[in-house]
């Protein structure tokens, strides 16, 4: 795929960056180059201007309540309509946890700070008094890109999807957008938002293969990308499979002998790892 470049926008690095999240702008960068395709990396932050039409694919990260205090300004004052536009017109966009309720249409943190949104998804947060931390396994149905999805959740945030936007699939174990609908993350256009960190790309090959391709299409015709050898994604998602399964086995857990037993059921909270935002 030689002469295809991919324009990368990574948004907050600095700030947006928890539980490995800067591992998925290293996937994309590593599963574009193994297919010749170039791929330009800029990182934007607080204050910098953002030209909607410069970008082919956007990322931003999870992070701390303060830290999106930060950020929501910022976005507010200008580049959260440049964001929407972007999507609008095709750009992909992947944004994880704190990043994702940024760009939903508010976050009412457990302390009552309200952070508003920049109302790109059509998704409500509210902060709860535990937090959900742990493994996640979610059924994905997304085109091309179907089948289980595995990373690691941490959030006190409650996410409310509307009618605006769709899950991005259904919670096999774990919390997933509020651990009482079952479903998990969203997808509005070419724009995903997820709880899931992990890094969550490199170990689901096909998501990150999905957002490559709708991010290249937005400037290019292309049918598909050439298949890589996935053996070493693949079992690092057949790993942290098997690591939801056996913790599925322990009493309380929803899977029970690997079969979903009540998948849309929140275990309870034993992380005791307290109450708040953070
Ligand atoms: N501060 C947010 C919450 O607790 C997001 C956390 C995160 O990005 N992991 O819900």
């Amino acid at each position: 795929m030689k002469g295809i470049t991919l324009r990368l926008c990574h948004l907050y690095p600095e700030l947006m960056n928890i539980y490995g999240d800067r591992g998925n702008v290293m996937a994309l960068e590593r599963r574009c180059s193994w297919r010749g395709i170039r791929v330009e990396i800029s990182s934007l932050s607080i204050g910098d201007a953002l030209d909607p039409s410069a970008f082919d694919l956007f990322f931003i990260g999870g992070g701390q309540d303060r830290e999106q205090m930060l950020v929501c300004d910022d976005l507010s004052a200008g580049k959260g309509a440049a964001l929407r536009e972007a999507v609008e017109d095709g750009a992909a966009l992947l944004s994880i946890c704190g990043g994702y309720q940024l760009l939903g249409k508010s976050f009412l943190t457990w302390t009552g700070e309200y952070l508003p949104g920049i109302g790109l998804f059509d998704a409500e947060t509210v902060g709860g008094d535990t937090r959900f931390i742990g493994n996640v396994a979610v059924r994905c149905d997304l085109e091309g890109a179907e089948g289980t999805l595995v990373g690691f959740e941490n959030h006190s945030g409650r996410t409310r999807l509307g009618p605006g936007c769709r899950p991005l699939g259904k919670v096999l174990h774990g919390y997933g957008n509020n651990g009482e609908d079952g479903t998990e993350g969203c997808v509005y256009r070419n724009a995903i938002g997820t709880y899931l960190h992990g890094s969550l790309l490199p170990k689901n090959p096909r998501l990150a293969d999905w957002l490559i391709l709708r991010a290249l299409r937005r400037r290019h015709d292309l049918e598909a990308l050439p298949p890589l050898d996935d053996s070493l994604e693949e079992a690092a998602h057949r790993a942290a499979l098997s690591l939801i399964r056996r913790e599925s086995l322990r009493p309380g857990m929803i899977f029970a002998r690997g079969k979903p037993r009540s998948p849309f059921r929140p275990r309870p909270d034993r992380s005791g790892a307290g109450k708040g935002s953070r």
